[in-house]
């Protein structure tokens, strides 16, 4: 039998995800691209677009995840997890995920592009040019930097290493310019 007609079969001509008899296509969970009983599912043309796009993702049709996560087929449960995780902000898409069952090596899977990651409180530092800094990055100093608390100036293209971030304010970091640990402004480093 052809994949095609075996994934039919196996959702019983429905939507996997919300259960829709319309539009349906065989969506390969990303980022595979064979189609395979293992890793795609028959889903409808709605769901498949918002997996695609997270911009247009409304939380509203996703309450069908109440029941389909629950689902036997590891595609269905890995495209559950990550929509979930895409919307835990909502708050009950938080509370399926907490009841979730996954194999450990089916969640490692779900995990693989990343869906979920991106803690919405988590502040970003971003350099003058928008270049995201993290812990331990390098940079350089656009302008000259007045040193608090002393009469130095930290000259225009001094090198800072080994970065802090500033966990309250996106917009300052911690380095040490000569031996003093100082706060700066992230507009005025560029990322090494
Ligand atoms: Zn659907």
């Amino acid at each position: 039998m052809s994949i095609d007609r075996e994934l039919k079969k196996r959702a019983g001509d429905k939507c996997e995800l919300c259960g829709s008899v319309d539009h349906l296509e065989i969506h390969t969970v990303a980022p595979i691209k064979d189609e395979s009983l293992d890793k795609s599912l028959l889903a409808c043309k709605t769901c498949v677009s918002q997996i695609e796009d997270p911009e247009i993702t409304d939380p509203n049709h996703w309450r069908c995840l109440n029941d389909s996560m629950w689902s036997e087929h590891q595609p269905v449960q890995v495209i559950a997890w990550r929509m979930l995780s895409r919307l835990r902000k909502e708050g009950w898409p938080q509370d399926l995920l907490d009841m979730m069952y996954m194999e450990d090596e089916v969640l490692e899977f779900a995990k693989s592009t990343g869906e979920g990651e991106a803690d919405p409180e988590k502040l970003i530092h971003r350099d003058v040019n928008g270049v995201i800094l993290e812990h331990g990055d390098s940079v350089v100093l656009i302008k000259d930097l007045k040193i608090k608390g002393s009469s130095q100036i930290a000259k225009q293209g001094t090198a800072v290493r080994n970065i802090r971030l500033d966990h309250e304010n996106e917009n300052y970091i911690e380095g040490k310019v000569g031996p003093t640990l100082t706060v700066i402004i992230t507009e005025y480093v560029k990322k090494l």
